[in-house]
């Protein structure tokens, strides 16, 4: 898909607190995603060798935290120059999981594209198709 002005706005978003944030080795990189109304929520990666949390789960936590829970679009973007980074397996998963729907924005600084999370993903597993309804039984009716 075409990257529009908003696309480009959350790059620039997220390289600005690349720039301002991610100084050493515990934050690497910076997220930065767009809600249906247009509010931009930005985080950094947690690292620690425990398995800290991706800068694009930071994200989705700091829209959680001010009640929004519907992203429209997400880049991260690494330190030092690096760019525009393609979200890691897992965070594929937790987007397409939280937020079917989201655009991720991908490619090189020179050609980047804003693609659905699922193209990202092919034949993945779907965690709310695997939730099947298991009837309730229920105890006997006493008397
Ligand atoms: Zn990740």
């Amino acid at each position: 898909m075409i990257m529009r002005d908003t696309d480009r706005a959350l790059v620039q978003a997220a390289t600005a607190v690349a720039k301002l944030r991610c100084r050493g080795d515990n934050h690497t990189v910076a997220a930065a995603a767009r809600s249906a109304d247009g509010r931009v929520f930005t985080g950094v990666n947690v690292y620690h060798f425990t398995g800290g949390p991706c800068a694009e789960v930071v994200a989705i936590g700091a829209a959680a935290t001010q009640g929004v829970g519907e992203l429209e679009t997400i880049v991260a973007v690494g330190d030092r120059g690096r760019g525009v980074l393609p979200p890691c397996g897992r965070c594929r998963q937790v987007l397409l999981d939280y937020f079917p729907s989201i655009q991720v924005i991908v490619g090189p600084m020179d050609a980047l594209r804003a693609v659905p999370v699922a193209e990202l993903l092919p034949d993945t597993f779907v965690w709310a198709d695997q939730q099947v309804e298991v009837p309730v039984s229920r105890p006997a009716a006493e008397d």
